[in-house]
């Protein structure tokens, strides 16, 4: 059974239709990427799935459970994790204190020693940060805070929306490093990203969104081996 499944998704603001009907699946341990242009309706998804729009039509199930219309803020409780764009970090506390609130759920808090242990294995720059206030950090040290923010949460899944959004090229290497490391430990990662040639190679599988419906799916390194992907995408 998939750990996530999406059937005929649809939602949208006010009477514009923006998810039409998308279906997927992520499977417990894999990295599984959505790309699209500008405007696909790639965050719009990503917010139906963490409840913050409604689902017009169509089903998400989560561990086997039907949580479409589960309130918002009991999904991460559930398991169901997002760093959304534009990381969202409390600028005038600590890294430490920022990971800390990360333990907010009933899994992170009773985990949370464990979990900072491994946040800071992880990522060796929030050690050396670890008292800084986040809101003086570079964007990327941001970044990977709130990555870590998100990690202390205990999360079954882990959606990132766009982590390398503004970031210069050498600091978009490292986080998605970053993401790659999360994944070896076994974490499950949706990641929507506009890097899409890395997000090709580092996804188990993925899909395109145009228009608010997939247009194409297959395993990262396929997709990316094909001509029409590479025109629309890579500049091929
Ligand atoms: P990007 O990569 O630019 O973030 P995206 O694939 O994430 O694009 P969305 O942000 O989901 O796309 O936007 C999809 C469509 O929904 C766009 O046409 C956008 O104008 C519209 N839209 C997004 N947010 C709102 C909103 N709050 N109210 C009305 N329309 C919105």
């Amino acid at each position: 059974m998939p750990l996530l499944e999406v059937t005929d998704l649809h939602s949208g603001y006010g009477d514009l239709p923006v998810v039409q009907g998308v279906t997927f699946t992520v499977d417990e341990g894999e990295i599984v990427t959505i790309v699209g242009p500008n405007g696909a309706g790639k965050t719009t998804l990503l917010g139906t799935l963490t409840g913050l729009l409604k689902a017009w039509e169509g089903t998400v199930s989560f561990g086997g459970e039907d949580i479409t219309k589960m309130a918002a803020h009991e999904r991460p409780e559930a398991g169901l994790v997002m760093v959304p764009e534009g990381r969202k970090l409390f600028p005038f506390m600590t890294v430490h204190e920022n990971l800390l609130l990360g333990a907010f759920s009933k899994r992170g808090r009773r985990q949370a020693d464990q979990s900072l242990a491994e946040v800071y294995d992880l990522f060796p720059i929030l050690t050396e940060r670890r008292n800084q206030l986040a809101g003086s950090m570079s964007g990327g040290e941001q970044q990977m805070c709130a990555l870590g923010r998100a990690v202390m949460t205990r999360p079954r899944l882990l959606i990132l929306d766009e982590p390398s959004l503004g970031l210069a090229p050498i600091l978009v290497e490292r986080i998605l490093d970053f993401v790659r490391k999360l994944a070896e430990t076994g974490m499950t990662i949706l990641l929507v990203e506009q890097n899409v040639h890395d997000a090709l190679e580092m996804a188990n599988r993925a899909y395109v969104l145009e228009q608010g419906k997939v247009v194409m799916s297959g395993p990262g390194k396929e997709l990316l081996a094909r001509p029409d992907l590479q025109e629309a995408y890579l500049g091929v």
